[in-house]
């Protein structure tokens, strides 16, 4: 079958929901991830046809169902690196990157420095500020076994040592993380912030696909998760030590007072490419 017959076929269906540069981006991106044809080449080759064609009908028929792409072909990019992902881990932000970049930014690329990240999921914090900062030493936490699985194989992609630790930082004991390190340099988390009041505000391709365990918290206790790291961080970092959050840009203010209450100086509120509250550091 041809690809371009293939590509008419779903046009217009398609562009009806996502619009008509992205359905085209979409489709090369998946002849590319299934067949390693760029389209340079199909433009090349107008004619160019494939046996079977079964692979991309039904990433079509998934794109249907707004399922996220990056879900669709498994991989996605984040800091330039390439990152497995699937239903059990959050497909990387943009916002992300701006916080990785930040903590880049803060942090001392000469000394051995201990970091911990809290709340992996595909590991893409961890293993960015790995493979940036050669001399440090990474941890990286879960409550999920099944995206600890996933960061471990982002972390083997990408060729960095990190250690994953199974843990629910709401129970976690400061004995099960002595094992790991007396004191961290940096702790940097972006935790569940979506408050349930605001799913009416997101989109099917997030709330039908990517997992709500890292996605939200309940109104009433929308800090539960800064809470608990906040504290976990007063006596677990190290002199000098730094605490990075990303954060929900309505909470922003809440979050200075939180670090303030908790003893922490040199507090910054950040925000991201679209003007919101969207990190903080203290
Ligand atoms: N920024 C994500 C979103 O809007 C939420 C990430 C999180 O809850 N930590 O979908």
């Amino acid at each position: 079958m041809k690809l371009k017959d293939i590509q008419n076929t779903y046009h217009q269906e398609l562009d009806s929901i996502y619009g008509e540069e992205e359905v085209n981006s979409f489709f090369f991106m998946l002849i590319e991830s299934f067949y390693g044809v760029s389209r340079i080449q199909l433009a090349m080759d107008s004619d160019y046809a494939i046996d079977d064609s079964k692979e991309i009908m039904d990433a079509l028929e998934l794109l249907k169902q707004q399922k996220p792409i990056q879900y669709i072909i498994g991989e996605t990019e984040f800091n330039g690196l390439p990152f497995k992902v699937n239903g059990h881990v959050l497909i990387p932000r943009p916002e992300t990157e701006e916080l990785v970049e930040w903590v880049l930014k803060k942090v001392d690329h000469n000394k051995p420095i201990t970091i911990l990240d809290i709340g992996t999921g595909s590991g893409c914090i961890a293993i960015s500020l790995a493979k940036n900062l050669p001399n440090a030493k990474v941890f990286a936490l879960d409550v999920s076994a099944k995206a600890l699985k996933t960061a471990k194989e982002n972390a083997d992609l990408n060729d960095v040592n990190v250690e994953f630790v199974e843990a629910d930082i709401l129970t976690v004991g400061h004995a099960e993380l002595v094992s790991v390190s007396h004191k961290f340099d940096i702790i940097v988390s972006n935790p569940p912030y979506v408050r349930e009041k605001e799913k009416r505000f997101m989109k099917p391709n997030v709330l039908e696909n990517e997992p709500h365990l890292a996605l939200f918290v309940k109104d009433e206790n929308p800090l539960l998760f800064y809470e608990a790291i906040t504290q976990f961080a007063s006596s677990n970092l190290s002199m000098g030590g730094q605490l990075f959050f990303e954060i929900n840009e309505y909470l922003g203010h809440d979050m200075v007072d939180l670090l303030n209450d908790n003893n922490f100086k040199n507090i910054e509120l950040k925000q991201d490419i679209f003007k919101k509250d969207r990190m903080i550091k203290g």
